[in-house]
C-alpha cells in the first residue's frame, strides 16, 4: 500500500503517522521528493482502514498495490483449484454442467428432471429448497422436505446435488448435500460465510446483485480464512440500468476472476437473463469465455413452475443446449 503525503507536511506530522502505522506491525519505507513524500507500507495491509488513512489531514491519496484477498488470490496459489464432488471435477480444465429446477416442488418433478438432465449429460443436479424470494407471499420452497426430495433424486440418479442455504441454523439438514450454495442475496452475509468456512463442504458463492468482483473475492475469503478451501465462484448477472434482461451478464467476470483467483468460475445464464430464449446463447458464450461450469434452470413444465418458469428450459431444450455446449468446448480446446 502506498500513501502520498500532502505538500507542506511537517517532519513531526509525518513521524507521528509513521509511528501509528508501525504500531500496526507495518514496515514504512519513506521516499522524500522535492514536492511530495511517499510512504510505502510493507506487511499485512489487509487490516489497514484505507478510508481512515485517506481521511487524515496530511494524506493526499492512498493506493493499494496488492489485493486484500489472500487465500483466493492466484498470486499465492498459481495452480487452478479443482473441486471434486461424487467423482465430478470442476476447475483446472474440468467442466461441469449443473442443471435442475429453480425449486424442488414435488417428488415426481425433481426425480423426473434429474433423470432427464442426467440423460443429457448433466454432472450435478440443482434444486432450491430454501428460496430467497423478493415477495414474502411468493412460494418460499419446501425447506427440509425439499432437501429430502433432492436427496431422493440424488439416490435415484447418482448425481451430486447443490442447493442453497439461507440460515446457518439449517446446516444440519445439509449433511448429505454435495455443494452448499450461498445465493446472490447472501453474498455479504458474513456470519453465514464464516460458519460455512468451518465446514469442509464445497461452497458455491454467487455474486451479489450489486457487488464488484473484488467484493465477491473478499466474501469467499471469509469462507477460506476459516479453513475451507473448497470454494466455487458464480457469476449470475448484476443489476444495471438495462431492463431488457433480468440482470446484465458480466461475461468479462470469467476472465477477470480467472486472472485474480485460482478458484473455479461457474456461470448462471438463467438468473442472468431471466428469459428462456437468452439462456442458450449466453450459456455458449460463457463456455467460450472459459467458464469451468454452467448452472442452468430446467423444469419439466415451465408454464406451471412455482418459481422462475420464464427462464427455465424444458428437458428437450436442455438436451439441445448440452450438445451445443459440448461443441463449443471442443472448439476452444
Ligand atoms: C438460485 O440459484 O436459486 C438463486 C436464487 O439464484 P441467485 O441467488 O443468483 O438469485
Ligand atoms: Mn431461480
Amino acid at each position: 500500500m502506498i500513501a502520498v503525503l500532502k505538500h507542506g507536511t511537517t517532519p513531526s506530522q509525518m513521524n507521528h503517522l509513521i509511528d501509528w502505522l508501525k504500531r500496526m506491525n507495518l514496515e514504512v519505507h519513506v521516499s522524500q521528493g522535492q514536492e511530495i513524500t511517499i510512504l510505502g507500507l510493507i506487511g499485512d495491509t489487509s487490516r489497514v482502514d484505507m478510508e481512515l488513512l485517506s481521511s487524515l489531514e496530511i494524506v493526499e491519496t492512498v493506493k493499494r498495490v496488492s489485493e486484500p484477498f489472500k487465500q483466493a488470490n492466484r498470486k499465492f496459489h498459481p495452480k487452478d483449484t479443482v473441486i471434486e464432488v461424487g467423482g465430478v471435477k470442476i476447475g483446472g480444465g474440468h467442466f461441469a454442467m449443473i442443471a435442475g429446477p429453480c425449486s424442488v416442488e414435488t417428488e415426481e418433478q425433481i426425480i423426473g428432471v434429474a433423470k432427464a438432465v442426467k440423460a443429457s449429460g448433466a454432472h450435478i443436479l440443482r434444486g432450491g429448497a430454501f428460496k430467497p424470494r423478493t415477495s414474502p407471499y411468493a412460494f418460499q420452497g419446501l425447506k427440509g422436505e425439499g432437501i429430502e426430495l433432492l436427496l431422493k433424486a440424488k439416490k435415484e440418479t447418482g448425481l451430486p446435488v447443490v442447493t442453497e442455504i439461507m440460515n446457518i441454523n439449517d446446516l444440519h439438514l445439509f449433511n448429505d448435500i454435495d455443494i452448499i450454495q450461498v445465493g446472490a442475496r447472501n453474498m455479504q452475509n458474513f456470519d453465514l460465510l464464516r460458519e460455512l468456512g468451518k465446514t469442509r463442504k464445497p461452497i458455491l458463492v454467487k455474486r451479489g446483485l450489486a457487488n464488484t468482483l473484488q467484493e465477491l473475492l473478499m466474501s469467499v475469503e471469509y469462507v477460506m480464512s476459516k479453513g475451507n478451501e473448497n470454494v466455487l465462484l458464480c457469476e449470475r448477472g448484476i443489476r444495471t440500468f438495462e431492463p431488457a434482461t433480468r440482470n446484465t451478464l458480466d461475461l468479462s467476470a470469467v476472465s477477470v476472476l480467472h486472472e485474480l483467483s485460482h478458484l473455479p468460475v461457474v456461470v448462471d445464464p438463467s438468473h442472468a437473463t431471466g428469459k428462456v430464449n437468452l439462456v442458450p446463447p449466453m450459456a455458449m458464450a460463457a463456455t467460450a469465455a472459459g467458464a469451468d461450469g454452467l448452472m442452468i434452470e430446467v423444469h419439466n413444465d415451465p408454464a406451471h413452475a412455482l418459481c422462475d418458469g420464464a427462464q427455465s428450459l424444458t428437458p428437450q431444450q436442455f438436451d439441445d443446449l448440452a450438445k451445443r455446449v459440448a461443441k463449443v468446448r471442443e472448439a476452444i480446446l
